[in-house]
């Protein structure tokens, strides 16, 4: 038996960067402006190296991105044809390989669900206070915009860290706004990151009413994160920052370390993070960090999308327990 492998990909929409709509300074760090719209070759690049090295995850798909209308009727400053040609790619080239579900709704201002106007307060701090009888309408109505949008979403990504507070109450959440949207009794969610953590692995975090709800870690650091504030492009900066994941031997690095210690590598990565502010480094970087993987570890891992790991995991529960941080 193989050891899955996934890529996370949170924060992609069509056109817009939720982060430039919700980042607090926008200006990276050695001083250039953030980019705010991101064009649809850079999702075709994104596919191509996917296709390259069959790179499999989860790829979010935020419904209502940056409070600017959402993918369904429409968003603001974005053409009809710009919309409709993003989403036949994630359908047509990102859907074989990677898990489609929304990082709720907006990433940004939440929604009050009756006018579908912005509150003042981001989704995360909104969360912090809610319980299931708020957060499944919430949920549901992610999930049921993905689904007008073509879509088959049977699992959620947290914007930021939403639910962390009442973790307890957002899993019954999603488990039931999965169930009523879709009637799988099967669900899927990320939220908690289980870095340098040993034997990181998902695990089963609510069975209840003939429903499971698997939690999938990220294990892995988005090393990528660095590239938007980075001017540098040289391959020899690209192959330093995938060494912090693999080195080009295939000796040391997050991945190797995670898997020597029995977990499952579960690499984190951004939309924004892949883009870096236009210059594409993180593409460059995820295309060195996938052939590396290939080269050295293909007898051990397998690349797997989340709804692969939840089926896996509902299939082994005695090999993913519950780790330390949501032991009671
Ligand atoms: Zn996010």
């Amino acid at each position: 038996m193989k050891v899955p492998v996934s890529l996370i990909v949170d924060d992609p929409a069509p056109i817009i960067s939720v982060y430039y709509e919700h980042v607090a300074r926008r200006t990276t760090s050695d001083g250039r402006p953030i980019i705010p719209t991101f064009p649809n070759d850079f999702l075709d690049q994104f596919c191509d190296i996917v296709e390259k090295h069959g790179i499999k995850g989860k790829f979010s798909v935020i419904p209502m991105p940056g409070n600017k209308g959402d993918i369904v009727n429409g968003l603001d400053g974005v053409s009809r044809e710009d919309l409709d040609e993003w989403l036949d790619t994630v359908k047509a080239r990102v859907l074989p390989h990677f898990t489609v579900g929304p990082e709720m709704l907006t990433h940004h201002k939440a929604v009050d669900l009756e006018t579908g106007e912005a509150l003042s307060m981001n989704e995360r701090d909104w969360a912090s206070t809610q319980d299931r009888t708020t957060l499944t309408p919430y949920i549901s109505k992610a999930l049921a915009i993905l689904k007008d949008a073509g879509f088959s979403p049977i699992g959620v990504t947290s914007p930021w860290d939403f639910g962390i507070e009442v973790e307890d109450e957002y899993e019954a959440a999603i488990s039931r706004a999965v169930y009523e949207t879709s009637g799988s009794k099967e669900a899927w969610f990320f939220l908690r990151q289980l870095r340098n953590v040993p034997k990181a692995r998902p695990w089963v975090a609510l069975s209840e009413e003939g429903r499971t709800l698997v939690a999938i870690p990220g294990t892995l650091k988005d090393s990528t994160w660095q590239t938007i504030s980075c001017p540098e492009v040289s391959d020899e900066y690209v192959s330093r920052v995938a060494d912090e994941i693999i080195t080009a031997d295939g000796k040391e690095g997050e991945f190797v370390r995670t898997l020597s210690s029995g977990g499952y590598p579960i690499i984190l990565s951004h939309w924004q993070s892949l883009m870096s502010n236009g210059l594409r480094t993180g593409l460059r970087v995820l295309d060195e960090i996938a052939s590396r993987i290939n080269k050295h570890y293909a007898d051990k891992v397998e690349w797997m999308s989340f709804e692969e790991i939840m089926r896996f995991v509902i299939a082994n529960p005695e090999e993913h327990p519950i780790p330390e941080c949501r032991k009671a």
